[in-house]
């Protein structure tokens, strides 16, 4: 198979301790734009906020929660990015994840800067009362620092619409005048878009569609190989199949995963593991291990779990030719060098799953309206500006002999780099 941009040279930078600033830090001393006193501003966090939250569990007894939101630059406009409940969430993921989300808006040209939330705790632990307690003592906290001009949130890892809802009704007890834009990912009933909650997965899909064809690539003859069942995992494998008419081989969850040469069910697979919580037991397909399942034959393989699963181990077995990060931060720093040695395609999760924050946007703006679009509308203004965006980044990867991640990451940083430099000083 053809590869994209030859010959890939390797990163280079400063010993840091977090692979991404690492890798950015490398990115940013090649624009020229970016002179010493940009890159302090570009390297540093606007507003960190932390918190203890009490919580009072529904047997009586009260516990504190840890939980943050990381405002990392609103040079093009107010900061953007989800927030996520979970148990690996501490400060420095959530700057990393806001840090990512400042050049994800930047790539498909959103007007809006980059932040993140999280909150430290396995929500499999609360009941549904007490998580809307949490996440209205969140969004209670928050009040002051998020706004449909200030900073919008929504949905990521084990949040989602009833999520963004309970943040909407918190936030407008106290502020009332058109506050529908302070959240997007909204149910549709109240406020949400028509195609946000496939947008993520939808975005992985044309990505993986125009990679396809640069490549000659026929995804009907080709495995693809989906990591993460949750919403990102879930609609992306759903629509590789439905709409590119691809082979879905496999598909997993945190417990392991399954895996079939000549296709699984997805439909079925998700009927499956929303209702047993597993994929272990579902009918003709061998069930295994995540290092199993991440290293097992296929072309495309799609990370759409967590951070840093496609360590060294995978990158050296892996045998797929294209990978695409479905989620934020799947591919480690070591691994993306082995990746790139071996010459495979890799698409970045700035520009793979930036479908999610696309559809945020249109939300916000139908919010902003008040005048609402068809599911038809959203579809065909987010594929218009996905492929645009891909071909934009593959034209620099070509013409610069960079990696595609090399690429994004340029074209962000030059944009945020811009809207910086335009507004002057002090920012
Ligand atoms: N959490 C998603 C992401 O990481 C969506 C963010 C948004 O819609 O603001 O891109």
């Amino acid at each position: 198979m053809p590869t994209m941009s030859l010959p890939i040279p390797k990163i280079e930078g400063p010993v840091c301790l977090d692979a991404e600033s690492c890798f950015l830090l490398s990115v940013a001393q090649k624009v020229s734009m970016i002179d010493e006193n940009l890159l302090k501003v570009l390297n540093s966090f606007r507003r960190e906020i932390c918190m203890e939250i009490p919580l009072r569990k529904d047997n009586g007894t009260l516990i504190t929660v840890k939980a943050y939101r990381v405002q990392h630059n609103n040079a093009r406009g107010p900061y953007k990015g989800g927030f996520r409940i979970h148990q690996r969430v501490d400060l420095d993921e959530v700057r990393m994840l806001a840090n990512l989300m400042t050049w994800k808006t930047a790539v498909v040209n959103v007007p809006f800067g980059g932040a993140k939330g999280g909150i430290a705790i396995d929500p499999s632990t609360l009941t549904k009362t007490e998580l809307e307690r949490l996440v209205r003592a969140y969004t209670y906290n928050l009040a002051d620092n998020v706004g449909p001009h200030t900073d919008i949130p929504a949905p990521d890892v084990n949040t989602g619409g009833q999520t963004m809802a309970w943040f909407y009704d918190e936030y407008a007890k106290s502020h009332t005048i058109n506050a529908l834009g302070v959240v997007t990912g909204k149910p549709v009933g109240l406020g949400g878009s028509e195609g946000r909650e496939e947008a993520t997965g939808r975005g992985v899909m044309y990505t993986l569609r125009e990679i396809a064809k640069d490549l000659k690539m026929d995804l009907s003859k080709s495995k693809v190989l989906v990591e993460g069942f949750g919403n990102v995992g879930y609609w992306a494998a759903k629509l590789i199949k439905d709409e590119l008419n691809g082979k879905i081989v496999g598909v997993s969850s945190s417990k392991g995963g399954i895996y079939n040469p000549n296709g699984i069910d997805v439909d079925a697979a998700h009927k499956y593991y929303t209702k047993n919580k597993t994929l272990k037991g579902f009918p003709n397909a061998d069930f295994m291990t995540c290092e199993e399942f991440l290293t097992a034959d296929c072309d495309v393989l799609i990370p759409s779990a967590l951070e840093g699963s496609i360590d060294k181990r995978v990158a050296d077995k892996t045998k797929a030719q294209v990978i695409l990060e479905g989620a934020n931060g799947p591919i480690t720093s070591e691994a993306n060098e082995i990746l790139i040695d071996k010459q495979r395609v890799v698409a970045p999760g700035i520009l793979a799953n930036a479908g999610g924050v696309l559809v945020s946007y249109f939300e916000w703006v139908q919010n902003l309206q008040q005048f609402y679009w068809t599911r038809d509308e959203v579809n065909k203004k987010h594929e218009r500006i996905i492929v645009a965006a891909y071909e934009n980044v593959r034209d620099v990867s070509r013409k610069n002999k960079i990696s595609l991640r090399q690429a994004a990451y340029t074209i962000g940083m030059e944009r945020v780099a811009q809207a910086c430099i335009l507004r002057g000083t002090g920012f």
